[in-house]
């Protein structure tokens, strides 16, 4: 059974994939942004409901503006 978080990845997060992450991350530096793989997280098991920077910066922003 999904968390609400888990829910809310597969609902919001572009990153979702048959509930396994993408690993496509985005950061700033110096008002440049970066996207990586993250290998750690790619193909695995979506971790919203553990840890996970993406959904805590992203994705929950997204939600709360909904
Ligand atoms: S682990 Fe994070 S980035 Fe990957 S699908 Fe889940 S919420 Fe999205």
């Amino acid at each position: 059974m999904k968390t609400v978080k888990l829910r809310n990845a597969q609902k919001h997060c572009s990153n979702w994939d048959s509930g396994n992450c993408m690993g496509v991350m985005l950061s700033s530096k110096e008002g440049e942004l970066r996207v990586f793989l993250d290998s750690k997280k790619e193909n695995k098991p979506c971790t919203a409901d553990t840890e996970c920077k993406y959904y805590d910066n992203i994705i929950k922003k997204i939600i709360d503006s909904l």
